[in-house]
This record gives C-alpha cells, sequence and structure tokens, in this order.
C-alpha cells in the first residue's frame, strides 16, 4: 500500500530547496527567500493567490510569535482543503448509488472497482454497472478488475443504451440487496455534448428506478493534469452536478498543488485519493496527511 508521504514525492520535490531555505534560518527573517517559496508553490499548481496569500501569512509570524513554522505552513494548507466529514460505507436498505464520471484515461474504471473494494471492505455490498458501452474494451476492462477483486459487476455490450445498463444494473442492485451500486460511465471528451447528454439521460433514467437516486455523482480526475483537471471538472459539474471529487494518479504528479482550486474554485469536497495502481490504494482524503506529505512533516495520518 503506497503512503501519502510516497505518493506525494513528485509534488514535494518542487517544494523542496525551497522550503529548505526558508525553515533552515531558525528565527531570523533576513534573507530568507519567501519569492522562491512562493515560486515554487506556483509550479506545483498551487492557485497563484493563495500562494501568495499563504506567504503573506507566514511572513507575519516571523514577526514575534515563536512556533514552528513548518507545523504552521502545513496547517495553513490543510485548513484550506478541509471538507466535510469522511464519507461513510453503511448498510442500507436502498442501495445508495453513485455515479462516476470522468474523461477516458483518467483512471475512472480502475477507481471504480477499487471503490467497490473499499466499501466491501467496510463491510457494504457492492456492485458495479458498467455503463461505459462506448468504449469496445469499457465494460471488459470492469469486468476483470472485478474477477480480481472478488465484486460483482452487471453491464451491456458495447453500443448498448448507457441508461438502459444504469437502470438494469440497478434494478439488479435492488433484487440482490446491494448496499452500495457504483455505475461506471462513458468519457470520450471529442464528442462532449453527446457525452453530457448520455450522462443526464443516464442520471435521470436511474432517478426513475429508485426516487433520489444517483445519491453521490462523482468525477475522476487525472492529478498529473494539474489545473487542467479542475477545468474538466468544471465542464461535467455544468452537465451533472458533481458531490465529490476522486483524484486519481496523485502518486504521478508533480503539480498536486491543483487540489487548493478544487477545494476553493469549483466548491465540491475532494472525496478520494489514488495514491498507486494497487486495489488498496485508493483511500479517503485527508486534508492532514496531504498538507504533512507536501512538506515532508508526519502527521497521524501521513503515514498510512
Ligand atoms: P479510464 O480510461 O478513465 O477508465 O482509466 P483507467 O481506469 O483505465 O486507468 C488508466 C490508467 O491509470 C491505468 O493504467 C491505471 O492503472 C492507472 N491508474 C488509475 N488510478 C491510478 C493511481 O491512483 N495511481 C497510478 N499510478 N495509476 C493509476
Amino acid at each position: 500500500m503506497v503512503t501519502w508521504i510516497n505518493a506525494l514525492s513528485k509534488t514535494r520535490n518542487r517544494l523542496q530547496d525551497a522550503l529548505r531555505r526558508v525553515f533552515s534560518r531558525g528565527d531570523s527573517p533576513e534573507g530568507v527567500s519567501f519569492e522562491e517559496l512562493e515560486e515554487s508553490l506556483i509550479q506545483a499548481d498551487v492557485p497563484p493567490r493563495m500562494s501568495a496569500g499563504l506567504i503573506q501569512d507566514l511572513e507575519k509570524s516571523y514577526k514575534g510569535l515563536r512556533v514552528d513554522r513548518r507545523d504552521m505552513l502545513r496547517k495553513m494548507l490543510a485548513d484550506r482543503l478541509q471538507g466535510p466529514s469522511p464519507f461513510k460505507w453503511e448498510k442500507r436498505s436502498e442501495p445508495l448509488v453513485i455515479l462516476v464520471v470522468g474523461v477516458n484515461g483518467s483512471g475512472k474504471t480502475t477507481t471504480c472497482a477499487k471503490l467497490a473494494h473499499l466499501a466491501e471492505k467496510e463491510g457494504a455490498s457492492a456492485l458495479l454497472g458498467a455503463a461505459d458501452t462506448f468504449r469496445a474494451a469499457g465494460s471488459d476492462q470492469l469486468k476483470l478488475w472485478a474477477d480480481r477483486l472478488g465484486c460483482d459487476v452487471v453491464g451491456g455490450k458495447q453500443g448498448a443504451d448507457a441508461a438502459a445498463v444504469a437502470f438494469d444494473a440497478l434494478d439488479a442492485a435492488v433484487a440482490r440487496s446491494k448496499d452500495v451500486l457504483i455505475v461506471d460511465t462513458a468519457g470520450r471528451m471529442h464528442t462532449r455534448e453527446p457525452l453530457m447528454r448520455e450522462l443526464q439521460k443516464t442520471r435521470s433514467a436511474l432517478g426513475k428506478r429508485l426516487p433520489g437516486a444517483p445519491h453521490e455523482t462523482w468525477i475522476v480526475l487525472d492529478a498529473t493534469l494539474g489545473q487542467n483537471a479542475v477545468l474538466q471538472a468544471s465542464v461535467f459539474h455544468e452537465a451533472v452536478p458533481l458531490t465529490g471529487v476522486i483524484v486519481a494518479k496523485l502518486d504521478g504528479s508533480a503539480k498536486a498543488g491543483f487540489l487548493f482550486s478544487i477545494a476553493r474554485d469549483l466548491g465540491v469536497p475532494i472525496r478520494f485519493a489514488g495514491l498507486g495502481e494497487g486495489p488498496d490504494d485508493l483511500v479517503p482524503f485527508d486534508a492532514d496527511a496531504f498538507a504533512g506529505a507536501l512538506l515532508n512533516v508526519e502527521t497521524n495520518g501521513a503515514g498510512g
């Protein structure tokens, strides 16, 4: 299992030199290169205005306060990412329906399988719905993962109507008394309008089968894209209101600072993070562990 500290090494490398210089100066502000730290934060895709604000606050701390400044910066970063309390997987009388969206290649299919695995580890029975009927290998890939993890999956053939597949999957989830249904969807970005229409149709098909469904709509973002991932998310958010973000491939990204834009600009909570390719490498998002790993400060959650 990949740790937060390991997963964030690429982004941390962008900050390391500047951090070392700022924090090795003891109490003296003389010659401390705050600008360099601000630059590095921006290079790691922390939004420029937020980087400037953080540096201002940090500079102020040099005047008088005797505090551990690395820890202070860690808290400042974590505060800006705090979201609602962690998502709870529960036993339910009717399935909780989670629609998972995102562009191809973001890590969506793998993430769906990992989510089902996570739900089952927490004691909630899960069913996967393979509604990515556009790609030839879309549902095959999900089935392979489901087999590997021992999860149930239902899905249509290539070219089948995605909304109908989602409806049938929910039917099966109800019939089998599953606690959670996780619906994987198509993500071909080059045909954006039809895709958004298909997602809306899928959404309403789920609502027809079970009023209130989908209860959650989560987008999977590829963390290696940095700020561009936020743009993608806003396009989806206009078409299908998002209730959560899952950041995949954090371990491959040197631009994890874009998470601050999600929290601030998109206003949608970050629910889970993909820290690696293994089935157990999808973990609940933990702002303290994330900020600690960025600065190489151990927190309770940062190790695991
Ligand atoms: P989809 O096209 O969006 O359904 O993407 P896939 O689920 O097929 O994933 C694309 C690639 O990203 C695969 O090689 C996955 O193993 C990889 N991937 C997904 N999540 C993560 C992650 O958190 N870390 C790493 N390193 N790779 C990931």
